[in-house]
């Protein structure tokens, strides 16, 4: 059984996700931590529940959720993984953090590219890759079907959805992405966004005002 620990980084305020499983081995999905006090927060839950982190996944580029990427490499000895489409919203980021209120901000190199249809794997677990442009052209979540939820990222939100006001993102792309790869799982699974709480795929198709189901 995965175990999905969620953290509200930054003054973006981005969902962080570790993930794990009864192995101990963990996966650091979106490491937004930007002060000390949020990499203590990050690094002593995984002390402390005795986590071994064997990757650092992103499902797109945006500030808000590579923020920690140099920081969690260095202190786990980690490689990160993206999709190759991210790149220029990698670089994006680093000109556009001073912007954000994040002037810090340090870019970390990518050592894997994602590949959608390809599953990535942790302890006992395995994530499939899902390519779900609009917000991002790069954009991807992880679906883990043994314990129903997906690692959605900035695409679906409980009552919303991702932006699309900034470069490299359309709606029409979106919500195409929405309807074929998320609004195509079973209604009980657990969406985790990359912003605010929770939802699940039925609540969102029945309800989702921006794209119905
Ligand atoms: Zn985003």
């Amino acid at each position: 059984m995965v175990q999905v620990q969620t953290f509200v980084f930054s003054p973006l305020a981005e969902n962080t996700y570790v993930l794990y499983d009864d192995t101990r081995e963990a996966v650091i999905i979106d490491p937004g931590c930007y002060t000390r006090q949020e990499q203590e927060d990050l690094s002593g839950f995984i002390k402390r529940h005795g986590l071994t982190p064997v990757k650092l996944l992103n499902t797109h580029a945006h500030i808000d959720h590579v923020l920690g990427n140099a920081w969690v490499k260095r202190q786990f000895g980690i490689d990160i993984y993206l999709h190759e489409n991210e790149l220029q919203v990698l670089k994006w980021s680093q000109v556009m953090a001073p912007a954000f209120g994040v002037p810090a901000y340090e870019e970390a190199g990518v050592d894997h590219f994602l590949i959608p249809g390809q599953t990535v794997a942790f302890g006992k677990a395995s994530l499939e890759i899902r390519f779900v442009p609009g917000h991002a052209p790069g954009h991807v979540a992880f679906v883990n079907h043994a314990d129903r939820f997906v690692i959605g990222g900035d695409v679906l939100f409980k009552g919303s959805i991702g932006r699309t006001d900034f470069p490299l993102c359309d709606f029409e792309t979106l919500a195409n992405s929405i309807r074929t790869q998320f609004y195509t799982l079973p209604d009980d699974f657990t969406v985790y966004p990359g912003h605010f709480d929770s939802t699940t795929i039925g609540r969102e198709k029945k309800s989702n005002p921006f794209v119905k189901g």
